[in-house]
C-alpha cells in the first residue's frame, strides 16, 4: 500500500499515522524524519539540508524532493510506504509523480483528513497552561474540572501564540498551499476525503474503508 496522508493543522493527521503503520507494516516517511536520517547518514543532500536548517531557513524544494527520492528508492519502500508531510504544494506533488514514475511505482491513494474550520479553531486554540505548576489542559480534549483552574489550584492561561487569529492564519497558509495539490490528486482519482470530525477510531476505520 503506497499512500500519502494529508491533513491540516488540528485535523488529527499525526494521530492516524501510527495505527496505519501498525496495520500495513510499511515505513512511515515524514519529511522531518527524512531530514534527520539524511543528516545523520551524512549524504550530500543531508548536508545540504543541514546547511539551510542551521541558517534558520526553510529547506528548498529541490533538496526536499531529492531526499524523498533517495528514501523512496530504498528497498523497504518497494511494497509500500506512508508519506506524511510531503508533498505540501502542487510543485512538490508534480515532482513526486516524476519520482514515482522513475521508480516504477504507483500511488494507491491520497488520504485527506478534512475538518471544518469552526471545529478546528477550538482544537487549535484550546490549550491552557497552569501558571503555578505548568500542567497542560485542552478545552476540547482534556478540560480542567473547574474552568480556568488547575488541579493544583493554579490559574490557567492561554499562550499568546494559541489565539484564534494565529490559528486562522495557520489554516489559511495550509489551505492556500494545499488546495491546488488536492485538486491535482482529485483529478487523478486518487483523493480519499475522510471526515476528521469523528472519534479517532471511526476516522481510522473510514481510512481503511477508503483504501479498500
Ligand atoms: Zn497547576
Amino acid at each position: 500500500m503506497k499512500i500519502i496522508l494529508m491533513g491540516g493543522p488540528g485535523a488529527g493527521k499525526g494521530t492516524q499515522a501510527s495505527p496505519l503503520v501498525e496495520r500495513f507494516k510499511f515505513p512511515h516517511i515524514s519529511t522531518g524524519d527524512m531530514f534527520r536520517a539524511a543528516i545523520k547518514e551524512g549524504t550530500a543532500l543531508g548536508l545540504k539540508a543541514k546547511s539551510y536548517m542551521d541558517a534558520g531557513g526553510l529547506v528548498p524544494d529541490e533538496v526536499t524532493i531529492g531526499i524523498v527520492e533517495e528514501r523512496l528508492a530504498q528497498p523497504d519502500c518497494k511494497d509500500g510506504f506512508l508519506l506524511d508531510g510531503f508533498p505540501r504544494t502542487l510543485a512538490q506533488g508534480r515532482a513526486l509523480a516524476d519520482i514515482l514514475d522513475r521508480l516504477g511505482m504507483k500511488l494507491d491513494g491520497v488520504i485527506n483528513i478534512e475538518v471544518a474550520e469552526d471545529v478546528l479553531i477550538p482544537r487549535l486554540t484550546g490549550r491552557r497552561i497552569c501558571r503555578q505548576c505548568g500542567a497542560s489542559y485542552h478545552m476540547v480534549f482534556n478540560p480542567p474540572k473547574v474552568e480556568g483552574v488547575c488541579e493544583c489550584g493554579g490559574e490557567l492561561y492561554q499562550r499568546s501564540d494559541d489565539t484564534v487569529e494565529t490559528a486562522k492564519n495557520r489554516l489559511n497558509v495550509y489551505n492556500t498551499q494545499t488546495e491546488p495539490l488536492i485538486a491535482f490528486y482529485e483529478e487523478k482519482g486518487l483523493l480519499k476525503r475522510i471526515n476528521g470530525d469523528q472519534p479517532i477510531d471511526k476516522v481510522f476505520q473510514d481510512i481503511l474503508k477508503a483504501l479498500g
